[in-house]
């Protein structure tokens, strides 16, 4: 069989690969590499860059160049057959990676390298990836005594099945509970679309009526809608008290136990690996120093946020006094009166802003903006074949010299899976004979298809989620770095990874760029400036509770997996209690469990992370301000911008680029001003 998937092609054959090419083309790939590297190590005198780091970025980019379409086709175009053959691949490509990981000769060899004279000629691109190799290694445990190994792989494995059995009490709890309502009076002020899903919902039941269930959509609909305080408040109870030992379903999956115990397993790996805590062990692979620095960072904004939040809240009991409420809002009134609040003072659908970003005028718009801040044109590249007749290629020139290039495919269609994200394809790396290869980037939407003669219509929400794709894909085309473990968006910190997607969402909210990115599509007028403005005071509408929300968030993940003395569920609760005293405008009910139901942390890749959500917008925001100061297109930041930034991929340590380019350490000013609050 001839397999596509097994040649070398500069770009992947999209209409030659099928279902059945899949599967043996990785196995083949694997068994090759796995027993090259053992043929590598067996042949090393003294490991150098071309005689061991070289052949291995060679072998994992034969991997990555097969499995890169698969993946991507299996997202886009999925069938029953290429689906099967990706899930059967899934399992094969982590036990490579286990073993790789686990190879303690492989391990010896990095070692070896960096020990070596040869080290400290390289450059610092190489040198990062062989620290964090290194690194790595260490942090699965190689090169821990035997006993500790053993304890150390015991913990990993149970930290598995707590996770898992964590999300499936959410999962249990969340469906244990319904209620079927027969008369819909008694969900009055409840949008259509949710009473047809309600509806739908019990029909699947074979009642009749409308099924309320705790499943997000529904959840939101009712504790935001319903005018009904009396179901609010007992939906409010249920949903906040899922998986607990209080509610309607107290005790029956209780995460209680399971918090504890990950907990105090956590703390345990973390110290074999000679953190003092988990939290510790969580920053050895991000951006953020150091634990100190993360607690200031979240405490100053929520000490400069609570002001406005106050007022927010006082605004917003005042409204609900003169709009049927009492002034002593409840937890399950929030919601509800803030959604009155927000369309009394700003009303603005997203549909109604949709005639004005044609999807055509957008990119058009998207590729100027990118030509004025990073110096370089975007043709569309009609030669190249692709998955589906929406989705083409764009090739990226500087100089007239081509230099990246990326797919683009921005319509919903059947077999495609939902929502928007930036893949790799092909990582900017130098080959063997010297030569670089570029790289390709895939960018995948899902707005609306044209239709007959309307073209495709983005609301404004969608406009801003291009930008923000086109963001990460800018990081990736744009890299200037060889050494693929660290080029483009690979080896970029955790933490770090949002800066420059957030970054140039920025550019959307701008009066100078409306102009470039509308253009209504019957007359072909750009956004008017009053909408815009509407706009932006609607994006920053309750900002400073928004604000407070997510830091009290933060705050109870982080110390959670900093304290040593979390010995019951108990102790957790006076935990996010006490963060609560210090952060929370307006307390919930006793009755709140929310850290029953925290998957983020507990089931999930955030346990001492859920600070970076707002660690990267204030990066953004930090950085976008420099832009402010100088001209939102002033060439001369945005090739700082460009080669302290963002060509550098993961190639130095981000703190240390962010600061080259900022000229001192990350604050928060921005981030609050843009957000109203000063
Ligand atoms: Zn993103």
């Amino acid at each position: 069989m001839n397999n596509p998937l097994l040649s070398d092609n500069e770009l992947p054959p999209f209409n030659a690969i099928q279902p059945e090419h899949i599967e043996p083309a990785i196995t083949q790939l694997i068994e090759h590499s796995l027993s090259s590297v053992e043929q590598l190590l067996a042949t090393q005198q003294q490991p150098g860059w071309q005689t061991l780091l070289q052949p291995l970025e060679n072998l994992e980019d034969k991997i990555q160049q097969a499995w890169s379409p698969v993946g991507h086709l299996n997202g886009v175009a999925q069938s029953d057959a290429l689906r099967l053959a990706y899930d059967n691949c899934l399992p094969k490509l982590s036990e490579y990676h286990t073993r790789l990981g686990q190879n303690k000769a492989l391990f010896t060899a990095y070692q070896q390298l960096k020990d070596s004279a040869e080290f400290s000629d390289l450059s610092a691109a190489q040198q990062k990836v062989i620290t964090n190799a290194l690194r790595d290694f260490r942090l699965s445990g190689i090169d821990l005594p035997a006993d500790e190994q053993r304890r150390f792989a015991d913990i990993q494995k149970r930290l598995a099945e707590l996770a898992s059995d964590f999300s499936n009490n959410v999962l249990d709890a969340t469906q244990a509970w319904s209620k079927l309502i027969s008369d819909a009076d008694e969900l009055a002020g409840v949008p259509e679309t949710a009473l047809n899903a309600a509806r739908v919902a019990a029909e699947n039941k074979s009642k009749e009526g409308f099924l309320l269930t705790l499943d997000a959509p529904c959840y939101i609909a009712v504790v935001t809608y319903a005018d009904d305080p009396g179901l609010r408040r007992e939906m409010y109870t249920a949903y906040t008290s899922r998986a607990s030992e209080i509610g309607p379903n107290a005790g029956a999956y209780d995460n209680s136990a399971n918090m504890v115990e990950i907990l105090s397993l956590r703390r345990e790996m973390a110290q074999l690996l000679g953190y003092p805590t988990y939290a510790d062990y969580s920053l050895a692979t991000k951006m953020a120093p150091q634990a100190a620095t993360v607690l200031a960072f979240l405490q100053e904004l929520a000490e400069k946020s609570r002001p406005n939040a106050q007022q927010e809240l006082q605004e917003l009991r005042d409204f609900a006094a003169q709009h049927g409420g009492t002034s002593e809002l409840a937890a399950w009134d929030l919601a509800y009166y803030s959604e009155k609040l927000r369309q009394h003072k700003y009303a603005v659908s997203q549909e109604e802003l949709r005639p004005y970003f044609p999807a055509a005028k957008v990119l058009e718009g998207l590729f100027a903006v990118t030509a004025r801040l990073f110096n370089v044109n975007i043709e569309a590249d009609a030669a190249i074949e692709t998955w589906h007749e929406d989705a083409q290629v764009f090739d990226v020139y500087r100089d007239q010299q081509l230099i990246a290039r990326f797919y683009i495919d921005l319509y919903a269609r059947e077999n495609k899976r939902g929502g928007a994200w930036m893949d790799e394809c092909r990582v900017r790396r130098q080959r063997d004979d010297g030569s670089i290869q570029l790289p390709v980037a895939y960018l995948t939407c899902n707005f609306m298809a044209p239709a007959g003669s309307k073209p495709s219509l983005l609301t404004f929400n969608e406009v801003t989620t291009l930008f923000h794709e086109f963001g990460h894909g800018l990081q990736h085309m744009l890299t200037a770095i060889d050494c693929a473990g660290v080029s483009g968006i690979n080896g970029v910190a955790w933490d770090a990874v949002e800066l420059p997607s957030q970054f140039l969402e920025n550019w959307c909210w701008q009066k100078s760029v409306i102009p470039l990115i509308s253009a209504h599509y019957e007359t072909g007028e750009p956004l008017p400036e009053s909408l815009l403005d509407k706009l932006l005071a609607a994006k920053n509408f309750q900002s400073g509770m928004q604000m407070l929300r997510q830091i009290e968030f933060a705050l109870f993940d982080f110390e959670l997996h900093q304290a040593g003395d979390i010995n019951s569920a108990e102790d957790i609760q006076a935990l996010l209690n006490n963060v609560r005293d210090r952060v929370a405008v307006l307390q919930p009910p006793p009755e709140n469990r929310f850290q029953h139901g925290f998957s983020h942390i507990f089931a999930g890749g955030y346990a001492a992370g859920y600070y970076s959500y707002k660690w990267a917008e204030v990066l953004a925001a930090d950085a976008f301000a420099v832009f402010e100061e100088h001209g939102i297109f002033d060439p001369a930041t945005g090739r700082d911008f460009l080669n302290k930034i963002l060509s550098r991929g993961g190639s130095v340590d981000a703190l240390e680029l962010f600061k080259n380019f900022r000229g001192r350490e990350p604050a928060v000013d921005a981030l609050l001003r843009h957000a109203g609050i000063d």
